[in-house]
C-alpha cells in the first residue's frame, strides 16, 4: 500500500470537533493500510485575524515578522491534530514546514519550495507514524529564515509533500465538493466537474478560483501527480485535476461522455484581490516601458493584465494600466514614485475597486463567437469592461468590484452551465 498524502483546509479545523472529525477520517486511512502524511491549514479564518493583528500593530509590517506570525497559525493545527490522533489510539508526529524538509526561497509572503527533504518525515512513516505538516511555511535555504508561501498556500505543501514522497495521489480536502463550473458561494446552480486537466485548473487558479493554489497545480502537473479535489464534510467522490481527463486510471473505463467532445467551456472564475495602476503621461519613446516594468520587477511585484493606450499624436504621450495584487500596491506605487523623474511620467492613479471575470476552456480554441457572447452577457447584465485580456484557453475582463457577481451569473448562464437541479453545497467556511 502506498502513501497517501491528504490536505485539510482551514474551514475543515474550524473547531476542536472539526479537528476530531478529521483526525477519525485520517485514521481510517491508516486503517485501511496506507502510509498517510497531511498537510494542515490554520483553523478557519486565524490567518486573516493575524493580518488583522498585525496591522492593528503596524500599518506595514516587516515581512520577516509577518511570516513568524502567521506561520504560528499552522503550528496550532498540526499539533491539536495530531492530539486527537493520538486520542484515537494512533500515534502521529507533527512537523514545522522547517523540520518537514521544506526548502524555498527567500521572498517573504510568496516563497517558492525549491526543494523538499523529507528525512525526517520518511523516518516517521518508517517508525509507524502518521505525519501531520504545517501547510504554507518553509525555510529559506540562502538566508534560512522562516518562509510563508501565499495565501492558500497549503494546498502547494501538499502536492509538494505528495511529489517527494513519490505518492500515488495528493487529496485535498475543503468545504465543497469539489471544483464547480464557479464558486458556489456566488452561483448556487454552479456544476460540479467531475475530471478537469491540469491546464484549465492553472487558468482557473491564476483567475482566482481559490479552491486550489496555483502553485499547486504548477507541481501537479510537472510530476504528474492527480490531485483529488474533496469535501471533509461529506464522503462524495469530488474532482480530479489530471492531465487527461479521459485517461485517468483509477477512474473506471471511457464512459460514454467520455468519446464525446469535451465541454467547449470549464468554468468561470473571479478575483477580487487585485487592483489597476496607471501610468499617466509616459512619453512614447523606446525603453520607457522596460525601465517601468525593471522598477516592478525589482521590487518582486508580478503583474497581471496591461494595457498601453496609442500615444496621442499631439502630445507624444501614453498611459499605460496594468492590474497587480492589491497585497502589492502600496509596494508598486513607491517603486514607480521613484523613477518618476527617470521617466517623465505625469502622475499615477490607483483603483482598489475592481474585480476580474475570466471565463476557461480548452475547447474555445476551436470555438469561434465565444467573446461576443461573453460580452453580449455582459452588457445585458448592465456591466461595463474596463480592461480585455486573453490567452489561449481564455478571456479575461476587468470591472467594477459591485459587478461581479452579476456579471459572473450572467457568463455562467449564457454558456448553458446552470444545473437543473441545485447540487452545490457550501459545508463551511466564510467565504474570506
Ligand atoms: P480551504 O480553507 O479548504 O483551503 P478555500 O476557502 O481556500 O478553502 O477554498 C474553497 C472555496 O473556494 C470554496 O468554499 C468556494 O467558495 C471557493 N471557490 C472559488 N471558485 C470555486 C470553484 N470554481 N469551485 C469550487 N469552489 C470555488
Ligand atoms: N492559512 C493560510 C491562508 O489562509 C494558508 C492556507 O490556508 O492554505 O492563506
Ligand atoms: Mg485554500
Amino acid at each position: 500500500m502506498g502513501i497517501v498524502v491528504q490536505k485539510y483546509g482551514g474551514s475543515s479545523l474550524a473547531d476542536a470537533d472539526a479537528i476530531k472529525r478529521v483526525a477519525r477520517r485520517i485514521v481510517e486511512v491508516k486503517k485501511s493500510g496506507h502510509d498517510v502524511v497531511v498537510a494542515v491549514s490554520a483553523m478557519g479564518d486565524t490567518t486573516d485575524d493575524l493580518y488583522d493583528l498585525a496591522n492593528g500593530v503596524s500599518p506595514l509590517p516587516p515581512a520577516r515578522e509577518m511570516d513568524m506570525l502567521l506561520t504560528a497559525g499552522e503550528r496550532i493545527s498540526m499539533a491539536l491534530v495530531a492530539m486527537a490522533i493520538s486520542d484515537l489510539g494512533y500515534t502521529a508526529r507533527s512537523f514545522t514546514g522547517s523540520q518537514a524538509g521544506v526548502i524555498t526561497d527567500s521572498v517573504h509572503g510568496k516563497a517558492k519550495i525549491i526543494d523538499i527533504t523529507p528525512g525526517r518525515i520518511t523516518q516517521a512513516i518508517g517508525e509507524g507514524h502518521i505525519v501531520i505538516v504545517a501547510g504554507f511555511q518553509g525555510v529559506s535555504a540562502d538566508t534560512k529564515e522562516i518562509t510563508t508561501l501565499g495565501r492558500g498556500g497549503t494546498d502547494t505543501t501538499a502536492v509538494a509533500l505528495a511529489a517527494a514522497l513519490e505518492a500515488d495521489v495528493c487529496e485535498i480536502y475543503t468545504d465543497v465538493d469539489g471544483v464547480f463550473t464557479a464558486d458556489p458561494r456566488i452561483v448556487p446552480s454552479a456544476r460540479k466537474l467531475d475530471k478537469v486537466s491540469y491546464e484549465e485548473m492553472l487558468e482557473l487558479a491564476a483567475c482566482g478560483a481559490k479552491i486550489l493554489h496555483l502553485r499547486c497545480v504548477e507541481y501537479g502537473r510537472r510530476y504528474g501527480i492527480p490531485i483529488h479535489v474533496r469535501s471533509s464534510f461529506s464522503q462524495l467522490e469530488g474532482t480530479w485535476v489530471v492531465n487527461d481527463p479521459r485517461a485517468h486510471p483509477s477512474l473506471s473505463g471511457p464512459t460514454e461522455e467520455d468519446t464525446m467532445e469535451q465541454p467547449i467551456i470549464a468554468g468561470v472564475a473571479h478575483d477580487r484581490s487585485e487592483a489597476k495602476i496607471t501610468v499617466v503621461g509616459v512619453p512614447d519613446k523606446v525603453g520607457e516601458a522596460a525601465r517601468i516594468f525593471e522598477a516592478l520587477a525589482d521590487a518582486q511585484i508580478n503583474l497581471d493584465m496591461i494595457v498601453q493606450n496609442v500615444s496621442a499624436a499631439a502630445t507624444s504621450l501614453t498611459d499605460i494600466s496594468f492590474t497587480l495584487p492589491r497585497t502589492d500596491g502600496q509596494v508598486a506605487m513607491t517603486a514607480l514614485a521613484r523613477i518618476q523623474a527617470e521617466v517623465g511620467y505625469d502622475k499615477l492613479l490607483y483603483d482598489d475597486k475592481i474585480g476580474k471575470v475570466s471565463l476557461i476552456g480548452a475547447g474555445m480554441r476551436s470555438h469561434p463567437g465565444i467573446t461576443s457572447k461573453f460580452f453580449a452577457a455582459l452588457a445585458s447584465a448592465g456591466v461595463n469592461i474596463g480592461m480585455i485580456s486573453t490567452s489561449e484557453i481564455r478571456i479575461s475582463v476587468v470591472v467594477d468590484e459591485n459587478a461581479v457577481d452579476d456579471a459572473v451569473r450572467a457568463t455562467h448562464t449564457a454558456f448553458d452551465l446552470d444545473a437543473d437541479e441545485v447540487e452545490a453545497v457550501v459545508y463551511g467556511g466564510t467565504g474570506r
